[in-house]
């Protein structure tokens, strides 16, 4: 087969000699799955509708230069050694990852603080000068528990193609302290709480529900597994995580890839039951043998690929939808006397129950959890002028036929800065207003999102089973990102898009 670009709005052809691979997207899911694709010798062409490649991973301009305003906490970077490691190269030529001694601080509205690491006996020390004797044991069993059920979950689950029942019962049956936590009513918080005896600590751990896009009040228990990649370690990325998306895309380069940024894919044309071609926004077609969707399975659901494709994914895959953000990238001063930031801080709001409430009514958090990235803070030495942040307070997505109030940004904004002043953390000059994306802003940026940036809600035990995975219905027609298996986070959605890579190579194609 031959492919061709064919340029209609431009009156010209195209011929390339190799058949292409088409991927829509070059979020991590869209970058990892080009690259194993190239790597196994097969012609790959990205479509990207924005300028800038990573997707989520995405900054904004500064005085004090680029500020990540998407994911900030990097864990797991075997995926990524892995996957570099199968295409010939080293990662750390293409990326310097610098390991977190502290992996977060945490501070509370009464003044106390705790730092953890990813050393157990490490944090039962601190969490016992914190907390006391008791909360340290609480942590170690803790600890134990959910290290048991990363290990069940790891491989069938996690790192599967998709999810194997089969192992993943055996893997449950063999653990049978993890059982409690299996029960289809526990929801995170409610088992934290019979874990924990310090109410803050079930607070700190069933936040780690939100790093997938679920309150830990309506989310399954066994989400405090996640607490185990944080645990494993976390690293920042030299020059922000947008130099993890600019190695991924020099990696694909090398290997052949082709991109096209600023264009939209906007139709997937099927023939005899099968994608043959996509359709760009300047009315261009590529012939494509396989094509890899990178953006919200629920815009395909929803037809914006049009109707072809339509019926690849059902819609209720998709539904309900995760967390929503408010999140601002900026840069300032703080005041003197202010908290001393490192890398990652979490400042709790007093009461998790009013956070995640009024979220779950639709409504702006009262006295929210802030996390705060400084993303300047390498060592404890805060800087003499201007540094960057990144500042996420959780929020819902948008609900179909609701739009948000018009004094949304004031309203966020206000208690942002209230919230963070009580724990005496104030900026020289507030955040400008293009420093903030809404909810509103991800469901512009982010097709079909609802806002909503981690894809389906994780709010259910069942969740990964209903989540759609790389293969569609439709044939030749994949998916990549955090939207499908093995859901949301950048490592899990590098594992997708080498699921992707690797469903398309052992699809037979008709030559
Ligand atoms: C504020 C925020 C903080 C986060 N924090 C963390 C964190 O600390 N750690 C972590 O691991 N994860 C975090 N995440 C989650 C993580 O960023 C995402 O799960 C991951 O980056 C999603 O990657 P993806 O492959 O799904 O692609 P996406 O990033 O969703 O990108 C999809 C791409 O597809 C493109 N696209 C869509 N439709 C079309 C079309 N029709 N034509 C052409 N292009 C199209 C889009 O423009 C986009 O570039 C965070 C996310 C956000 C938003």
């Amino acid at each position: 087969m031959r492919a061709q670009v064919n340029n209609r709005l431009m009156g010209h052809t195209e011929k390339t000699d190799m058949p292409r691979d088409v991927v829509i997207g070059a979020g991590v899911g869209g970058l990892c799955a080009a690259i194993a694709l190239a790597s196994a010798g097969r012609g790959v062409t990205v479509i990207e509708a924005q300028a800038h490649l990573g997707g989520k991973i995405r900054t904004l301009p500064s005085e004090a230069g680029p500020v990540d305003t998407g994911p900030t906490v990097l864990t797991l970077p075997d995926v990524f050694e892995t996957l570099f490691a199968r295409s010939g190269a080293r990662m750390a030529d293409y990326v310097t990852l610098i390991p977190q001694p502290i992996l977060a601080r945490h501070f509370w509205p009464d003044g106390a603080q705790l730092d953890l690491f990813s050393d157990s006996a490490a944090n039962a020390q601190a969490i016992g000068r914190f907390a006391g004797a008791q909360a340290a044991r609480d942590y170690l069993r803790f600890d134990r528990l959910t290290g048991d059920m990363y290990r069940a979950f790891d491989g069938p689950m996690m790192r599967a193609r998709q999810p194997q029942l089969g192992s993943i019962a055996l893997a449950a049956a063999q653990r049978p302290a993890i059982w409690p936590a299996l029960l289809p009513m526990m929801s995170l918080s409610r088992w934290l709480a019979g874990q924990f005896s310090d109410p803050r600590l079930v607070q700190l751990f069933g936040r780690y529900a939100t790093y997938v896009g679920g309150a830990p009040q309506k989310s399954p228990a066994v989400l405090g597994l996640i607490w185990q990649a944080e645990a494993a370690g976390v690293w920042a990325v030299q020059g922000g995580m947008a130099a993890l998306a600019a190695g991924l895309a020099r990696l694909a380069r090398e290997k052949g890839v082709q991109f096209r940024c600023g264009i939209a894919a906007q139709h997937i044309a099927v023939n005899d039951g099968r994608a043959t071609a996509v359709r760009l926004a300047d009315g261009s077609e590529i012939l494509a043998r396989s094509i890899t969707f990178n953006g919200d399975p629920a815009a395909l659901a929803a037809g914006l690929l049009g109707p072809m494709a339509q019926g690849a994914v059902r819609a209720s895959a998709t539904r309900p939808r995760s967390l929503s953000a408010y999140v601002w990238a900026f840069a300032a001063q703080i005041n003197g006397g202010a908290p001393d930031l490192i890398h990652h801080n979490v400042f709790f709001g007093s009461n998790p129950a009013q956070d995640f409430g009024a979220i779950a009514r639709g409504q702006m958090a009262r006295d929210p959890t802030l996390y705060i990235c400084a993303q300047d803070r390498r060592s404890l030495e805060a800087p003499n002028s201007a540094e960057r942040f990144e500042i996420i307070m959780n929020a819902a997505p948008l609900r179909a036929g609701t739009t948000p109030s018009p004094d949304e940004t004031d309203q966020c904004q206000t208690e942002m800065l209230a919230q963070l002043s009580r724990f005496n953390l104030r900026f020289q000059t507030p955040p400008p207003r293009a420093a903030l994306t809404t909810p509103q802003g991800w469901a512009g940026l982010f097709p079909a999102s609802m806002g909503a940036i981690y894809g389906r809600s994780p709010q259910s035990l069942l969740a990964p089973m209903l989540r759609p995975t790389a293969q569609t219905r439709v044939k030749g027609l994949f998916l990549a990102g955090g939207g499908a298996h093995p859901g949301a986070g950048v490592p899990m959605a590098a594992l997708s898009g080498q699921h992707a890579a690797a469903a398309i190579l052992n699809d037979p194609i008709s030559p």
